[in-house]
């Protein structure tokens, strides 16, 4: 967490007050809740009234699938098409598999290059032919795997012309990105707290007011009624502050950032064969420099090592102090390729050899500099070891 952010949680923490009640702890607790949602909103150019806080991302994706699904079938029981990408975040792709077995929703997942960028051509062709039976679209901003930054404006262009409603997980983008909820044209995004220096078990739908969301927590009726509980009022105003300070230090940060993947993934090319970047090629005009035209994260570097098995880099080099991930979920003990690279067509077994390392406020050159001296090592000794079987 960002100290500020730390600081600020701890400080409401003593405090007593539910901002539901009616007492005078209750209603300070209540200012410090509305304070901080005027604040969010201004900080992703949105209304106070748009932010619906939540238990973190996955809970914002679930409200944001199931409730724009539910309440778009209400109006019109013939919607009952979800189109997803087919490298969402599974908080995005479950909901959606969930909505196809329990309430009979037709799920497209739609295909995205070699990069992971959605094909637009894709969802155009889809939309022309089954617009008027689609409920919703959802389309990360930015890929959790591989980086990727998705073209949400026009997603967002073609969906409207058929009146289909638009959700972004942006859990990726808010904090590393600049991200306006207005100008994205959005009917609803999803951000979370501790992708951007706040507490883990927070986070927010922004959801236009217009938009009709059947929610999926019901009780007390918090939230204009879309998400019942009790509002967190320590973890509000700490997923405040760090946005407020992400957003200020990030035209530096990202700089800073972009460089140190740029420098670990020519590091990696250079000292180990058969590394290959995945997801989208940084440079050219220069990701760090027009982050508006951002293709990949700044902060993401994404590799495969052909001929062994991810867990296996990611153990060894967690041995020597470095904590990074394969992003592939392990099944029954056997690693799983990625749904990510699989759907960018990497071929399955150099699928398994992936890590993902991310950067982040504390990381470091010195950080770069300890994995690049760790990997050649490393990869040997998981190439000896060699792929599990299936
Ligand atoms: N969506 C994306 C793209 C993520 O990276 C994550 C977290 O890893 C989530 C959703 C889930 O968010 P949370 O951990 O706050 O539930």
């Amino acid at each position: 967490m960002h100290p500020d952010a730390l600081e600020a949680m701890v400080e409401v923490l003593r405090r007593t007050g539910n901002p539901s009640s009616l007492h005078g702890p209750g209603r300070a607790a209540r200012r410090v809740v509305e304070e901080s949602r005027e604040q969010l909103g201004a900080l992703l150019d949105a209304r106070p009234s748009e932010v619906v806080l939540t238990g973190g991302g996955t809970e914002a994706d679930n409200l944001a699938v199931k409730g724009i699904f539910w309440s778009r079938t209400a109006q019109d029981p013939a919607r009952r098409r979800v189109l997803v990408s087919a490298v969402e975040h599974h908080a995005v792709l479950d909901p959606a598999a969930w909505l196809a077995e329990a309430e009979g929703a037709e799920v497209v997942l739609l295909p995205v290059d070699a990069a992971g960028r959605l094909r637009l051509d894709a969802l155009e062709a889809e939309l022309a032919e089954h617009g008027a039976t689609t409920a919703l679209v959802s389309v990360m901003w930015a890929n959790n795997e591989i980086g990727t930054v998705q073209p949400i404006t026009e997603v967002v262009e073609l969906a409207h012309r058929y009146g289909v409603p638009v959700h972004a997980d942006a859990v990726q983008a808010v904090g590393h990105l600049p991200v306006s909820f207005a100008s994205s044209g959005l009917d609803a995004m999803t951000f979370s707290g501790h992708k951007l220096g706040g507490p883990v078990g927070v986070g927010a739908l922004v959801a236009r007011r217009d938009l009709g969301l059947v929610p999926v927590l019901h009780g007390g009726g918090q939230e204009r009624s879309v998400r019942s509980g009790t509002v967190d009022t320590a973890a509000a105003r700490a997923l405040t502050v760090a946005l407020d300070r992400a957003l200020a230090e990030l035209p530096a940060e990202a700089v800073r950032l972009a460089g140190l993947r740029d420098a670990l993934v020519a590091g990696a090319r250079a000292a180990v064969e058969g590394a290959v970047l995945r997801g989208p090629e940084p440079g050219g005009s220069g990701d760090a420099h027009d982050l508006d035209g951002a293709v990949r994260l700044p902060g993401n570097a994404h590799l495969t090592f052909a001929g062994c098995e991810g867990d296996s880099l990611l153990y060894l080099l967690d041995s020597r102090g470095i904590a990074c991930s394969t992003g592939s979920a392990c099944q029954a003990g056997v690693p799983q390729a990625s749904h990510v690279l699989l759907a960018c067509g990497v071929d399955p077994d150099e699928a398994r050899g992936a890590l993902r390392f991310s950067f982040g406020r504390t990381s470091t050159d010195a950080d770069v500099a300890a994995v690049l001296s760790a990997l050649p090592e490393v990869v040997e000794r998981a190439r000896a070891a060699g792929p599990a079987s299936r």
